[in-house]
């Protein structure tokens, strides 16, 4: 090495990598680089996530092929993770990493560990009849909906950036632009991870995978007497706060399968999520869920059952049959009474309520009653409360067709206000939220080749709170031409 060796040849990327999975769970994983992409380009670069995990982005920017595929950062050694899970009820004991590579686990500045993995880099011993591969639209989708919901303070894997591969991918809308995204994750640990081994009877790698997660993820309980069910308890309570931060925002995951609950309780995957709009329990955006299945009211319920199905894969580890069976069914049974605490924390916060009192709950579900069947948007009805508190009440009555349930319900909310309440309403209901035809429309450009609507988007998506001129468009629910939105799962 000379001194005209440029300094950024020289200049470390920040990756820190250390691979436990592979290193603590052979068998589970398999090593597959990501196929090279033949004209890597990157799209999308999320540099402040970058600056937070300890990343260079000027480094990362000059490596598309790390993103794209074709070539690794130092220390990554790329694996497919093997899972199971239950899609729409039905098994699949062999899903697993069909399109997706973990490079690795980075060690963040802070310590933390974060699973790295692009998805749609290829095939793997996992894809089935699948292509390995993701057109740009699902992509970017992922990018902006998921980097939206860490701006919401909701747990989720976030993006790290989305690029071309150079080659198209064949959509049954055609050819498409094909794109991987590189995701964040606390780990890539599914509910259909433990439901693999569970399922094979293998309860030696069952619990190792175990305790792996709760080395990861509940680091305080490792080789503790009992650890497996308060591992159990640690994953209802992330998951049932997480549906309720989900239902506090109208937002449907869409396809809430087995293999899509992440131990860790962020939110994973976003296929064909999407955020509610006028208010109606039984939204449903996914093409595939003619049952309603995983509708925005169905999820606390669906939360449940995926819990049953992770009691039933833990069920092995946990000695004595019988006693084990009765332990787990109180746990499950609890769920719905945990579940609504979470959502009434979440309704209190939302309403600005002053501590808690025993009406609440009738009050948040008045407040539901009285814009159900009105038209109104979801967003919007929380957001205009602040105006409320202020006394105008008529930016909130101009949403609804019959304000006749509003106007009976609002002395009995304004009775119960916190101090600052207006305030309090504005830093707690976004403002601007993905909005489905915007999203659409962003996508549409872009893969046209215009990536200014993206770009713009996602910068409003990323700010949900403030109130700026200029912001109105994308605070605005759908114009009715749009029609009822209808989304697909992202291959
Ligand atoms: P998802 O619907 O994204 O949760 O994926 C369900 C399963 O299908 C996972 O095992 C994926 O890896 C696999 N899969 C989805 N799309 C593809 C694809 N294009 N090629 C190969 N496998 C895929
Ligand atoms: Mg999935």
């Amino acid at each position: 090495m000379t001194d005209q060796t440029p300094h950024s040849a020289l200049r470390h990327s920040g990756f820190r990598f250390d691979n436990s999975w592979a290193r603590d769970l052979p068998g589970t994983c398999v090593a597959q680089d990501p196929d090279a992409a033949p004209a890597p380009q990157i799209l999308v670069l999320n540099r402040a996530l970058a600056a937070d995990l300890g990343l260079a982005a000027d480094v990362l920017a000059q490596n598309p092929g790390w993103f794209a595929g074709g070539s690794l950062p130092d220390g990554a050694a790329p694996v497919a993770l093997a899972y199971a899970g239950h899609q729409f009820g039905g098994f699949s004991p062999q899903l697993g990493d069909g399109r997706a590579h973990l490079l690795g686990e980075h060690i963040a500045p802070d310590g933390q560990r974060w699973d790295i993995q692009l998805k749609g880099s290829g095939r793997t011993p996992f894809s089935r009849g699948g292509d390995g591969k993701a057109a740009l639209g699902p992509m970017l989708r992922e990018y902006v909906i998921s980097e939206a919901m860490a701006a919401l303070g909701v747990p989720t894997t976030r993006s790290l950036a989305v690029a071309l591969t150079g080659e198209d991918v064949r959509r049954e809308a055609g050819r498409l632009p094909g794109a991987v995204v590189a995701r964040v994750a606390a780990s890539h640990l599914r509910v259909g991870t433990l439901q693999f081994w569970a399922a094979r009877g293998d309860h030696d790698t069952l619990a190792r995978v175990v305790d792996y997660a709760i080395a990861r993820h509940d680091p305080d309980l490792v080789g503790q007497e009992g650890r497996v069910l308060a591992f159990f308890d640690r994953v209802i309570a992330r998951q049932a706060r997480l549906v309720a931060a989900w239902m506090g925002l109208g937002f449907v995951h869409g396809v809430l399968n087995t293999d899509n609950v992440a131990l860790s309780g962020e939110t994973i995957d976003y296929g064909p999520c999407a955020f509610m709009e006028d208010y109606a329990p039984g939204t449903v955006f996914s093409s595939i869920d003619h049952q309603g299945r995983y509708a925005y009211a169905n999820q606390p319920h669906i939360l449940a059952w995926n819990m049953a199905k992770l009691a039933e894969s833990l069920l092995p580890l946990m000695g004595d049959a019988d006693a084990a069976v009765q332990v787990l069914n109180d746990r499950l049974s609890g769920i719905a009474a945990f579940y609504q605490a979470e959502w009434l924390a979440v309704m209190r916060d939302k309403l600005a309520l002053d501590g808690a009192q025993d009406g609440d709950a009738d009050l948040a579900t008045g407040f539901l009653a009285a814009i159900e069947g009105q038209g109104v948007d979801w967003t919007l009805a929380f957001r205009r409360l602040a105006d409320a508190a202020a006394d105008d009440i008529t930016p909130l009555r101009a949403l609804f067709t019959d304000p006749a349930k509003l106007d009976l319900w609002l002395p009995l909310w304004r009775a119960r206000l916190r101090a600052g309440a207006a305030d309090h309403l504005r830093a707690t209901n976004p403002l601007v939220i993905p909005r489905n035809h915007l999203v659409e429309a962003a996508l549409q450009a872009a893969e046209a080749g215009d990536l200014a609507p993206f770009t713009a988007l996602l910068a409003q998506v990323t700010d949900p709170y403030a109130d700026r001129p200029g912001r109105e468009a994308y605070a605005l629910p759908a114009p009715s031409g749009f029609g009822d939105y209808v989304t697909f799962c992202g291959t």
